[in-house]
């Protein structure tokens, strides 16, 4: 059966002719051919025109990187998923970017990325202070230093006596909580061995008396009932 496709823009609605080939916009629920949402020259070069990116701003918490993107022409796209792609050099978001556009925010990407790992917190040493406060001696990758931060914990949250960048607070957190569980290692190791457990009789309640164990240890034991699953000590 032949069948005709008149080339109708799906963005516009105006009839276009083609010369060697069609852009259409990639659709999953199309189940025929004739669903196909074609797009004529005229949306494209406007869709193209329109992405000129003025600025775009990236910004990661917990592992989740995201842009906001702002148009020559005003248009502002805030806090998009997006995916870097390496390969391409281009940066891949829920919105249909031209690849000329990709390329763009990917540059504004490793820009990001370079400052990012600049403010990565290279060296913290502890110097326990007076009064129970901690005070931190910081180099960042990038070279900045903080000397002699003072901090101390208060109500579950660690405050710093002078104001710090959030990446300086970020990183010093995390810092402090390592040397805390490092601490606790030292000091665990130090201690004697713990003693053997005394034998003391545990609550029955805590034992399984029931029948079904065998024949249960008639040999001295553990309890009152001699069915100690484990065996008689
Ligand atoms: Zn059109």
């Amino acid at each position: 059966m032949i069948r005709t496709l008149p080339l109708t823009c799906s963005r516009c609605g105006k009839v276009f002719t083609a010369q060697d080939h069609l852009y259409y916009q990639d659709d999953f629920t199309a189940q025929s051919f004739k669903d196909i949402k074609l797009v004529c020259d005229d949306c494209i070069r406007e869709w193209k025109e329109k992405w000129q990116i003025d600025h775009a701003e990236f910004h990661e918490e917990n592992y989740v990187l995201t842009v906001t993107i702002t148009l020559k022409d005003g248009t502002v796209y805030k806090n998009m998923d997006c995916t870097p792609m390496e390969d391409t050099e281009s940066v891949v978001t829920g919105e249909d970017i031209p690849p000329e556009a990709q390329h763009t925010l990917y540059e504004y990407y490793v820009t990001f990325a370079q400052k990012r790992e600049s403010q990565q917190i290279k060296d913290c040493f502890f110097t326990k202070e007076a009064e129970g406060k901690m005070s931190a001696d910081i180099t960042t990758v990038g070279g900045e230093r903080y000397d002699k931060l003072v901090f101390y914990v208060e109500d579950g949250y660690l405050k710093t006596e002078q104001d710090v960048p959030d990446y300086v607070m970020d990183g010093l957190v995390i810092a402090y909580k390592s040397y805390l569980a490092q601490e606790e290692m030292l000091s665990t190791a130090s201690q004697p061995a713990p003693r053997m457990p005394q034998r003391k009789p545990m609550p029955e309640s805590q034992w399984n008396t029931g029948e079904g164990y065998g024949s249960g240890n008639t040999t001295g034991g553990f309890g009152r009932h001699n069915r100690n699953p484990f065996g008689g000590f």
